[in-house]
């Protein structure tokens, strides 16, 4: 139980880290060149193919549900618009 306890407390400055990171990442820059690669946009209503979709419903955002911005696994280290869109959008299951 006390090596439990040790890692416990070792683990847990390193979860708040990586929560503070992921909360400071940088917007992604609808210019970039990974952006273009999917017509990433910041306002999905600019885009003809989004059907009414979002990042927000994307399987991919892991942003918090309410949130304007928040990571997507297609880029790493980066957030991406709740209100944005790419042609990479998945339904949530
Ligand atoms: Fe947005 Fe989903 Fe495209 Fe990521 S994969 S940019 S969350 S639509």
């Amino acid at each position: 139980p006390l090596k439990r306890l040790a890692l416990g407390a070792a683990l847990t400055p390193l979860a708040a880290l990586i929560a503070r990171r992921a909360l400071a990442a940088p917007l992604l820059a609808a210019n970039s060149p990974e952006a273009k690669a999917v017509r990433y946009t910041e306002d999905a209503t600019s885009a003809k193919d989004s059907k009414g979709n979002t990042c927000a419903s994307c399987a991919l955002y892991q942003g918090a549900n309410g949130s304007a911005q928040g990571p997507c696994q297609l880029f790493s280290g980066k957030d991406v618009k709740a209100a944005g869109w790419c042609s990479s959008w998945a339904a949530q299951m």
